[in-house]
């Protein structure tokens, strides 16, 4: 059963107050809960204390730019999924912002109509639902299975024992294989930024998985001076 609108809360971070009305205004009256914010910090902070299904974020923000934000959500584990419409001012920006690894699930350019906004909201959480239905997902790396519902990871059919960040560090491996991930990326997305070791500990953590699962030591590969990358391969 799909869930009515109604239930679904929408945050959107914008500065321009005649915007953010504007938005908020349209929403209710498609039946969402909003809550809103005016700058980047405030908008941060409700991400996390009002845990919204959906945010619409502008890119231009005093304190933090949209992008800073999207970075922060991406790599969170808990906001890591989390849909974002970035509103930009020019056509050029949104392939910046959409394109970037880090970046925002769709866009609209300003100025926009509120219906044609309303529209790509609904069609975002209709997507999301849909991939939601499918269930947690299996990582498959050539023998390397790692099943989420399971919470345990299998070479040959055999389970690896992984530590808690092990197993974080791998599922934020295999979820981006193919992409240069830097240490503090990992870092904030396997122990969280109130984290305060070094990027040392991911390199402890990324030899430990090469001992634990050989088939790692030349998949995971270390790139100069940014971090580190799975190689991407199919099944
Ligand atoms: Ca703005």
């Amino acid at each position: 059963m799909s869930t009515a609108p109604s239930s679904k809360k929408i945050l959107i971070v914008e500065d321009e107050k005649d915007i953010l009305q504007l938005v908020k205004l349209y929403l209710e009256k498609e039946g969402y809960r909003t809550v809103a914010a005016m700058t980047g910090t405030e908008g941060l902070r409700l991400v996390k204390s009002e845990r919204p299904d959906l945010v619409i974020l502008d890119l231009m923000l005093p304190e933090l730019d949209g992008l800073e934000i999207c970075k922060k959500i991406r790599t969170a584990r808990e906001t890591a999924l989390l849909p974002i419409i970035m509103l930009t001012a020019k056509a050029e920006e949104a392939d910046t912002v959409v394109g970037l690894e880090l970046g925002a699930d769709d866009y609209v350019t300003k100025p926009f109509s509120p219906k044609a906004l309303v529209a790509r909201v609904k069609a975002l959480l209709r997507r999301v639902e849909r991939s939601q239905e499918e269930g947690p997902p299996r990582y498959l790396y050539g023998d390397l299975v790692m099943d989420l519902a399971k919470h345990e990871v299998t070479l040959n059919n055999r389970e690896v024992p992984l530590t808690a960040k092990e197993f974080g560090l791998l599922e934020h491996l295999l979820r981006n294989s193919g992409r240069v991930l830097t240490r503090d990326v990992l870092l904030n997305a396997v122990w969280g930024y109130d984290y305060y070791g070094t990027t040392r500990t991911v390199d402890v953590h990324i030899r430990r998985l090469k001992q634990k699962i050989p088939l790692l030591n030349d998949a995971i590969v270390s790139v100069k001076s940014l971090g580190y990358k799975l190689k991407e391969r199919d099944g």
